[in-house]
């Protein structure tokens, strides 16, 4: 709600016309971009009114202030005045009035939960809302020793009925190593379900299970060495976690629960956790997409599901500015022999820098060994879909290609089923096409899969497909390898694109349960 980019752009089809759910951006006055905006919030200006206090507001208090001119929001316990932001919200005034003099924080996270308001806003805070007494936290539980035993209960409350099981741990040592437990109870885990994360005196280990999460956060009670292994046992749902002791001696104690250790809540509701990583190469791809390759910290865990996305966090003039990015595969065909670099130590990235973009350009001058954040995955593409599939059909345009590059080499690896996969792919010229010698190669070597390229402002002598999605392209090439075969079909590129797509594959007639649209 509160981010994303500038002025009285974007051009018609660029992706910035439209948000999730089809939620329209507004035109922005001139001078009211995103950097204007950081360039008013350092420019010393009391935006809250308040002199640089901070004060405690009462939820009468925060009613009061529910008109365009005087308009506090709630987001987490936090108030802002967000009148001086008014002008430059890319959602328009009338998204930031639905939660005036009220708590925005579920408006917010519906829209993009993502987005950095607390470095964005930094310079609006009023103060935070008044805790009533009954709301207070017990938290004195938690300050005991962990001792190794089960916990007695998830730290939240009851979860909504139908969230999984709430999982749970236990540790055991040998001279050499720790190994935690943790029993999820649930079979669909992978090594993709545990991101871990040791740094600094805290051990995170975060467990995905369907929309929830599980955390184990704690400060070890000894040093460790700093590779640890991680195994899961996917028909009990069981992942160990093995660290390697630094001296031999024996713990009485795994350590103390840091913050949040033991939840178990909905994932949307955990805050998106980020590490830093370092740049470890650059290649230019076309004449304005890169691939970067980031490598994770030494003491991190990660894996991005197919077709889930991350967010990047720059600081940009002295705000945190986010905008996410979906890994792919180091290229389309090394993932069928040994990676070259290990795909859980490793992301990469193909991204098109935007001259006149806010974040891609600072991220196109990081130089080889700098430093650039990167949050948890997140995304709804479900890999199970793929299952005794026959027919997929991915349609990408531009960078929309991203999420098809781990879902093309997981249906063409595991997949036995699929009898066809094909590529539709649409640019706007030949060197726009991404990858388009591997493409080719990959359909010359590989019968089941085909690719074809769209061009919307082809040279001359472009024999190829032109123009844009249509009826007329779609029902040509969507053609079922069988009569009734079982499909599935993702989309993915500029908003108005996949809008555009998605409502001509439902005329023709293909349902819900057969379209993945990658949107925000
Ligand atoms: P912005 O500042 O957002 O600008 C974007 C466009 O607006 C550009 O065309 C720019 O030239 C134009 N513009 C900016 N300012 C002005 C102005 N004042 N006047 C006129 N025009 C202007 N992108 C990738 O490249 N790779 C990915 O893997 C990828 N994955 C994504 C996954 C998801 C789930 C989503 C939602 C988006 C993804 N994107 C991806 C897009 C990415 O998040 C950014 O939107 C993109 O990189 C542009 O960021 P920017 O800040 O550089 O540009
Ligand atoms: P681009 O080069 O501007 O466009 C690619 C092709 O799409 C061009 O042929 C273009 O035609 C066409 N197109 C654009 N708007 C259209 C519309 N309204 N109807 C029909 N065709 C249209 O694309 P890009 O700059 O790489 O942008 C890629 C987009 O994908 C970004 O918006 C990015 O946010 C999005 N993306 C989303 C995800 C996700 O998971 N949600 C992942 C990666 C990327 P013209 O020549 O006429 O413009």
């Amino acid at each position: 709600m509160l981010n994303v980019p500038s002025q009285s752009f974007p051009g018609p089809s660029s992706q910035q016309r439209a948000a999730s759910g089809g939620r329209s951006k507004v035109p922005l006055k001139q001078g009211r971009s995103l950097m204007d905006w950081i360039r008013l919030t350092k420019s010393g200006k009391d935006l809250t009114g308040m002199q640089g206090r901070l004060i405690e507001v009462t939820e009468e208090e925060l009613k009061k202030h529910n008109k365009k001119d005087d308009c506090w929001i709630c987001i987490r316990g936090y108030v802002y005045n967000v009148s001086p932001y008014m002008e430059y919200h890319p959602g328009g005034e009338e998204e930031l009035l639905r939660a005036a003099g009220a708590d925005g924080t579920d408006l917010f996270d519906q829209v993009h939960r993502w987005v950095n308001y607390e470095s964005m806003l930094k310079e609006c805070l009023v103060g935070r809302m008044a805790v009533k007494l009954t709301a207070l936290k017990d938290y004195r539980e938690e300050r005991r020793v962990l001792n190794g035993l089960l916990p007695k209960r998830p730290a939240t409350d009851t979860p909504a009925t139908e969230s999984p099981s709430s999982p749970s741990y236990d540790w055991f040592q040998t001279d050499s190593s720790v190994t935690i437990v943790i029993y999820t109870k649930q079979k669909d885990i992978s090594l993709e379900s545990i991101i871990i994360d040791h740094q600094d005196g805290s051990f995170r280990a975060e467990t995905i299970m369907k929309d929830y999460s599980f955390l184990i956060h704690i400060g070890l009670s000894h040093e460790v060495q700093e590779d640890f292994s991680v195994r899961v046992v996917e028909n009990v749902g069981k992942i160990e976690i093995i660290l390697k002791k630094r001296e031999n001696t024996s713990w009485k104690s795994l350590g103390h629960p840091l913050e949040m250790h033991g939840s178990f809540i909905p994932r949307k509701d955990r805050g998106l956790y980020y590490r830093k990583c370092q740049l470890v190469s650059k290649a230019v791809v076309t004449p304005d997409t890169r691939l970067f390759c980031v490598a994770l910290p030494l003491r991190t865990h990660l894996q991005v599901p197919a077709g889930h996305h991350v967010y990047l966090k720059l600081t940009i003039a002295g705000t945190e500015i986010v905008k996410p990015y979906t890994p792919v595969s180091d290229s389309l065909v090394s993932e069928f022999k040994e990676p070259v670099l290990p795909n859980n130590k490793y992301i990469y990235f193909l991204i098109k820098i935007y001259p006149s973009g806010l974040f891609t350009p600072e991220l196109d001058r990081l130089e080889i060994g700098d430093f650039v954040s990167v949050s948890s995955p997140e995304g709804s593409f479900k890999i199970s879909k793929l299952q005794e599939l026959e027919d997929l059909f991915l349609l990408a345009a531009g960078t929309g290609f991203t999420p098809m590059v781990k879902i093309l080499n997981y249906a063409l690896t595991n997949v036995p089923s699929l009898r066809k996969i094909k590529l539709m792919f649409f640019n706007k010229t030949e060197d726009d096409i991404i990858w388009r010698r591997q493409l080719e190669k990959l359909a010359f070597d590989n019968e089941r899969f085909d690719v074809e390229f769209v061009l919307s402002a082809p040279a001359l002598e472009w024999n190829g497909k032109r123009g844009h999605i249509s009826p007329a392209l779609l029902s040509e090439f969507l053609k079922r390898s069988l009569e009734n075969s079982k499909v599935l079909l993702c989309i993915c590129g500029p908003m108005p694109f996949t809008e555009l797509g998605t409502g001509l594959l439902y005329d023709l007639n293909f349902s819900t349960d057969e379209i993945h649209s990658f949107t925000a």
